[in-house]
């Protein structure tokens, strides 16, 4: 008997050891990772230089807490705000605790209530993230959730402008719905937000938890629509595996969280955030982004050709190396049967196998995935 709280659906797996695109079992057998710890493993499994960096960082200092002045937070932070819109970051643990963050100065800055957020949409566990996410299955057993959480059809700008008044604290938005089904935010849906946010006085959130930090080719998703959020939020992909999470806001933003407003014992950690440097010392050259824009657009490519005509696949689509293969009630059967293959996927909702390999998949592994997937598609043909 386990003695884990049963919260999750876990695969009947046993992971040993893992490195670049690889996961090793207890048996041995070696899978091709194409879930990245659900976005996180950005870089791969244990690449040498973040492993490098930990390990130099172990030997330096563990733990001291925000009493004091950590150089490295400086650092992290720098990098951070050099390639986002906005100018000073806080530290936490996770995504759910960046959204919390980000949730708590909109309310705190604007003295409003109201945060709108979409349909569908996910942002986290805690009340508050919970609250904002919109998806019933998610609250079940835990009301009454906190007031004035607001949701609306995503790529939906009128339903928005209905919502919006001189009450609206914020809006949230992920640019690609990730657990909701990889679903892209359309570019006239986000620049809308963003005008109507401006208009209202109302702070623009984005989440960044799962499309950041070069996951579609780009640092942030955002910057593919050309938008200017007033908070970023961040977390998966920053720490390579280590946990952190990040909120990046605008400098007027820093008057509402003066100290004594916000914080956390772990937030900010060394160990972490010498992680989230190597990792973004990585993602952010020129060439590694566009080597992921050029591997994304081949994968997408390929997807289109080998399993497009499939009468079960009803849509291929992402961005980068965020991709979602929406193919109705098999999705399921697709993803166990690519697992036996060898290749492992997640769901993104029901109808939805999404793809999020390591942002260092070889070609060569792409094309080994490629030809699993077309595998699976051939064998399952009884069901077509
Ligand atoms: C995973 C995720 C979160 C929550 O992150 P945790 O680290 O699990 O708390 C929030 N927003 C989005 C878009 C996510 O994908």
């Amino acid at each position: 008997m386990s003695a884990l709280f049963p919260t999750y659906q876990r695969l009947d797996l046993h992971i040993k050891e893992a490195s670049g695109s690889i996961l090793i079992d207890q048996q041995g057998t070696q899978y091709l990772d194409f879930i990245s710890g659900i976005a996180v493993c950005n870089v791969g499994h244990r690449h040498p230089a973040v492993q490098q960096a930990i390990e130099e960082q172990l030997k330096k200092v563990w733990h001291v807490s925000n009493l004091f002045h950590l150089d490295i937070q400086e650092e992290v932070a720098s990098l951070l705000v050099n390639h986002a819109s906005g100018d000073a970051v806080f530290f936490c643990n996770s995504g759910a605790e960046a959204n919390e963050a980000a949730i708590k100065l909109a309310r705190k800055y604007t003295k409003r209530h109201k945060i709108i957020t979409f349909a569908k949409s996910f942002h986290g566990r805690t009340f508050a993230t919970m609250s904002a996410t919109g998806q019933a299955k998610i609250h079940e057993g835990f009301g009454p959730l906190l007031q004035e959480f607001v949701y609306v059809p995503y790529n939906d700008k009128a339903a928005l402008e209905e919502e919006m008044d001189e009450t609206v604290a914020a809006v949230m938005v992920e640019v690609i719905q990730g657990e909701g089904g990889v679903v892209l935010g359309e570019t006239p849906f986000l620049e809308g937000i963003q005008k109507l946010c401006h208009q209202y006085g109302s702070l623009f959130i984005v989440d960044e938890v799962q499309t950041g930090i070069g996951r579609t080719g780009k640092i942030f998703a955002y910057e593919h629509h050309g938008l200017s959020p007033d908070i970023i939020t961040s977390a998966k992909g920053l720490g390579s595996g280590m946990p952190v999470g990040a909120m990046i806001g605008k400098a007027h933003l820093k008057a509402a969280f003066q100290a004594g407003s916000h914080g956390t014992t772990f937030g900010g950690n060394p160990i972490a955030l010498a992680s989230a440097k190597a990792t973004l010392n990585i993602i952010s050259t020129p060439s590694f982004l566009e080597e992921v824009k050029q591997k994304g657009q081949y994968l997408l490519n390929e997807l289109k050709q080998r399993i497009g005509e499939d009468t079960r696949v009803t849509d291929i689509r992402g961005k980068g190396l965020m991709i979602g293969i929406e193919c109705g009630e098999y999705a399921p059967l697709f993803i166990q049967s690519l697992k036996e293959q060898g290749l492992l996927t997640l769901g993104a909702g029901p109808h939805v196998i999404r793809l999020l390999p390591p942002l260092t998949v070889t070609e060569k592994e792409i094309n080994q995935a490629l030809g699993m997937i077309e595998k699976a598609f051939q064998t399952q043909n009884v069901m077509n």
